[in-house]
């Protein structure tokens, strides 16, 4: 087995210190390491160029962690999808330097590594597997069509009682989806809308 398949290794796509845009933890500061690799498929992703693991260099996590280390405590492990690897030996090194890991996932693959937070992120191409629902701290929809508020209910029907809900509108098509979130959100009040506020922001 080699180290990638082991989780000592990991091809790096970037790692940057900015501020978390999204969801329950927007506005605050983390650092980012986005793992390459996912087969998942959305048409409308915005990181395609993380899909092919191969064009990423294997990096081994003790560089990776030690580079967080010197950034901040809150580390956001993000992809691709980072769940393609095994996550356990990266959290247990961020965790013993007291760091606190936090994932945006699909859950398309089984949940690995110890998070302080889990943003279960479900797309419909390749949905979720195992108990992820009920592990996640938040749930983040991203609303695309009108379609996707049935979708959002049925994995909001699967999640803990205290798992934050959000509708997050695709970036190209914001304009239309961000006034049918607005609408839904005031009659679903259990709901929360979720916008991309580091490309407002224009920081990556
Ligand atoms: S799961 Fe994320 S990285 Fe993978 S295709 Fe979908 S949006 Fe892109």
């Amino acid at each position: 087995m080699d180290l990638v398949d082991q989780g000592l290794m990991l091809p790096l796509m970037e790692e940057f210190y900015t501020i978390q845009g999204e969801g329950y933890h927007k506005g605050t500061a983390a650092y980012f390491i986005r793992v390459g690799g996912c087969d998942v498929g959305c048409h409308w992703c915005d990181v395609k160029e993380s899909w092919d693991a191969e064009k990423h260099p294997p990096t081994p996590i003790t560089s990776i962690i030690e580079n967080a280390a010197k950034f901040s405590d809150t580390i956001v492990v993000t992809g691709g999808e980072p769940l393609t690897w095994d996550m356990g030996p990266l959290t247990d090194g961020l965790r013993s330097k007291k760091l606190k890991t936090h994932i945006e996932t699909s859950g398309a693959y089984p949940l690995t590594g110890e998070w302080d937070w889990i943003c279960l992120s479900p797309k419909k191409v390749k949905p979720p597997v195992g108990d992820i629902h009920a592990k996640a701290h938040e749930l983040k929809v991203i609303v695309y069509n009108k379609h996707d508020f049935q979708f959002a209910e049925e994995h909001a029907q699967q999640v803990g009682k205290d798992c934050i809900l959000y509708l997050q509108p695709e970036w190209s098509v914001r304009d239309k989806v961000t006034p049918m979130i607005v609408d839904y959100v005031m009659q679903h009040p259990k709901w929360r809308v979720s916008l991309q506020t580091h490309k407002y922001l224009n920081i990556p």
